[in-house]
């Protein structure tokens, strides 16, 4: 137990990471007065207006994270493509990382992530790990993920000829068996220091069909109680097998015939939990902090039914960013503007996202989708 409590500057934290996500959850626990800097290579990222300090420093380089850690007692993440050589040397010398970077690890590539689950009966569909591109592909179509990174933003492709698959680049990938898919569900799962997990109620995930972004989240998920409990306990069991300290967002295929399959996590906070902020009692921003910091984990429980929406910058235009159709979205009730704070928009850039809350899980459906088409955020 704690003699002394993580707030007011006791524990400095650390975050890898000043995008949208570092910021979301220093707003969430600055009211416990928690002390927050963070690591990003761009001068002024999302998080820099509430951070305590922001360093200017690449989470990917060694050198950059050993400095970065000495001013704090425990380090995070926003952002899994961080040097987890640097972050295992600091565990190793007893600074607190959480997630720990054996965990980061896991969920970095997918070929490992693959691997992980196959030896913890962990359900996900079937798939054959390659160092590189197989010379003679097994039966069309089957789905092509890059091991790492997104190559020209193309990591995922669902491979349907001989002439798909010449287009792929040569690298290590996973290919997998392309799911019957009905539903993609999502459930945050957060495991605290003492071992203890506790998961927010499951959300469906519907996808953007060019940008393959998370369009439109919405809770409760569409689906029976009895799919809810096994979604609930099958996202739990990997948070378990992991040994995650932190959040671990889970993403599940349902498929047409009712079965459920971890597609991929992320060891981080996450798209599909942004709506918690306003529709649960605890949000996964505020939740991962008192996971990190060995708290008690809060109640997850939905205050009303939520639907939330990402807010891209349009396709046609780049450059310094504007917005226009704010005032009506503003008059809604139970509707929730954030945006990142990024002065530049690209393409489909995430600059932004709306949550709604209504007793109607419909309602706050419709609303949020309206709203995507009046906001428009384009350049000046
Ligand atoms: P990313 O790392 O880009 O998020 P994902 O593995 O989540 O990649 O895949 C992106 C999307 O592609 C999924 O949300 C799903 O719609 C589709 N997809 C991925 N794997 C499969 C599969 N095995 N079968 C069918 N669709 C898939």
């Amino acid at each position: 137990m704690h003699t002394n409590i993580p707030f007011s500057g006791n524990v400095k934290v650390g975050i890898l990471g000043g995008g949208q996500l570092g910021k979301m959850i220093i707003d969430e626990v600055m009211r416990y007065d928690i002390h927050v800097g963070v690591l990003d290579p761009s001068s002024n990222p999302p998080a820099a207006a509430y951070a305590h300090e922001c360093v200017k420093g690449d989470f990917r380089n060694y050198d950059d994270v050993i400095a970065f850690a000495k001013d704090y007692d425990v380090l995070t993440i926003e952002i899994e493509d961080v040097n987890t050589e640097a972050l295992r040397k600091l565990q190793s010398e007893g600074k607190k990382i959480f997630p720990q970077p054996e965990v980061v690890d896991i969920f970095r590539d997918k070929c490992v992530q693959k691997d992980f689950y196959n030896k913890n009966n962990i359900a996900t569909s079937a798939y054959q790990n390659h160092d590189g591109k197989p010379e003679s592909p097994r039966g069309f179509p089957f789905v092509w993920k890059a091991a790492t990174g997104g190559y020209d933003g193309k990591g995922v492709s669902v491979i349907k000829s001989r002439a798909d698959y010449d287009q792929l680049p040569d690298v290590p990938c996973v290919i997998e068996q392309l799911v019957d898919i009905d539903r993609e569900i999502g459930v945050v799962v957060h495991r605290n220091v003492s071992g203890k997990v506790v998961a927010f109620p499951p959300v469906e995930m519907e996808f953007h069909p060019e940008a393959n972004l998370v369009e439109l989240v919405f809770m409760p998920a569409n689906i029976s109680q009895a799919l809810m409990d096994q979604s609930v306990e099958l996202a739990c069991s990997v948070a378990r097998a992991t040994g995650i300290v932190g959040t671990l967002a889970v993403e599940l295929f349902m498929t047409k015939s009712g079965e459920l399959l971890v597609n991929e996590c992320a060891p981080r906070v996450h798209n599909s939990g942004h709506l918690s902020i306003e529709a649960c009692f605890t949000s996964q921003f505020e939740q991962h902090m008192r996971a990190i910091l060995d708290l008690p984990l809060g109640d997850t429980t939905a205050i009303l039914p939520a639907a939330m929406g990402n807010v891209l910058g349009d396709a046609g235009s780049s450059g310094a960013v504007a917005y226009t159709g704010a005032e009506d979205m503003l008059q809604a009730s139970g509707l929730y503007l954030h945006l990142y704070g990024k002065t530049e928009t690209r393409p489909y850039r995430k600059m932004g996202h709306i949550t709604c809350i209504n007793k109607d899980v419909e309602v706050a459906r419709e609303t949020v989708r309206n709203f995507r088409k009046s906001f428009k955020i384009h350049a000046k």
